[in-house]
């Protein structure tokens, strides 16, 4: 396949970049870096079957020659991005889903969201299964992102329906892994920083809002399988491990045998209290389930860190 990733030097999108060369396909990796950077994908230079575009995918976007699918994920996805960048944000889920759908259309292509456990909101319900609308605040500062991620699965469905574009829509939970932004200020990276540091880990509220967190390379796959399969309503893709952010904080202390204090900062407005995703659907019609455990996975991940924060200071 000839395949186009839009945001496909941030993190997920320079793993997918990386694990869709290795399948054989030919991609074209779009990225404004806003919050992508060049360095993830440093080690694609060069292969034959790789191409760099830097643009903004809330313009019309042209690519030459054949295209058999489009995956859009560029969009800022940490809340801390999205709060000092909201109109970008709330562009790349709404103008630049709809400029990537028109390629699609014209390139006859399978079209893939990057869709979010963040279109559930604040749950009402736990675990969330697809079929649940959500509990968003369409006025808060979260809803930048939320909305505009709700916008763009309207729009995917509706060039689907109405234009008849094959569509998937991932609905991804939290993911951590190798090249998060050390200062992306998502749980993940702070805590894992924070506490190679020795320095206070800070955990927001009471740290009993919880979190399931995924491997990046269980979500790739979960990804591809998505992208191969026939299946054009969302589905949610993401390790139903669920724990507290204190026990995160925890885990992470323990695992890189840290000295580090936890103490409590405020709260951000509107920080949903639970979410786990219910898989059921992606095991029975992808035959996908995450294999990493998150101790596992955070042991490979914090060596990045390790390296990240001595590159930084060097
Ligand atoms: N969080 C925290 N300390 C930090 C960063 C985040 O306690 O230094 C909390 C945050 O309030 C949220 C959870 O960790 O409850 C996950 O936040 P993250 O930004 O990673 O992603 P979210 O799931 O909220 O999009």
């Amino acid at each position: 396949m000839r395949i186009l990733i839009t945001g496909g030097a941030g993190f997920l999108g320079s793993h997918l970049c990386e694990f869709m060369l290795e399948q054989g396909h030919e991609v074209i990796c779009m990225d404004n870096l806003v919050t992508g950077s060049l360095e993830n994908i440093k080690g694609l230079f060069g292969k034959e079957k790789f191409l760099f575009t830097n643009q903004d995918v809330t313009n019309y976007i042209h690519i030459s020659g054949k295209l058999d699918a489009v995956l859009h994920f560029a969009s800022p996805a940490s809340p801390v991005d999205y709060l000092k960048i909201p109109i970008p944000t709330l562009k790349v889920g709404s103008l630049g889903t709809h400029k990537t759908l028109g390629l699609a259309k014209e390139k006859k292509a399978i079209f893939m969201l990057a869709s979010t456990s963040e279109v559930y909101g604040d749950p009402l319900i736990n675990p969330q299964n697809e079929s649940y609308w959500g509990n968003v605040n369409p006025v808060g500062p979260r809803g930048v992102y939320d909305e505009a991620k709700r916008f763009a699965e309207a729009m995917t469905s509706a060039y689907y329906r109405f234009h008849k574009v094959s569509v998937r829509i991932v609905r991804i939970f939290n993911t951590y892994g190798p090249r998060m932004r050390i200062n992306d200020g998502r749980a993940v990276p702070n805590f894992v920083t924070q506490a190679i540091n020795n320095k206070p880990i800070t955990v927001y509220g009471k740290g009993s809002q919880t979190r399931s967190l995924c491997y990046v390379d269980d979500l790739v796959r979960g990804i591809y399988k998505l992208l191969l399969s026939r299946h054009t309503s969302p589905v949610n893709i993401g390790n139903p491990e669920e724990l507290s952010l204190l026990e995160l904080a925890g885990t992470i202390k323990e695992l890189t045998l840290s000295k580090s204090k936890i103490v409590y900062r405020p709260l951000p407005v509107d920080d949903p209290q639970v979410r786990c995703p219910n898989i059921e659907l992606a095991k029975k019609t992808l035959k996908w389930e995450p294999q990493v455990s998150l101790k596992e996975g955070l042991l490979k991940t914090i060596p990045y860190f390790r390296d990240a924060l001595k590159k930084r200071s060097a």
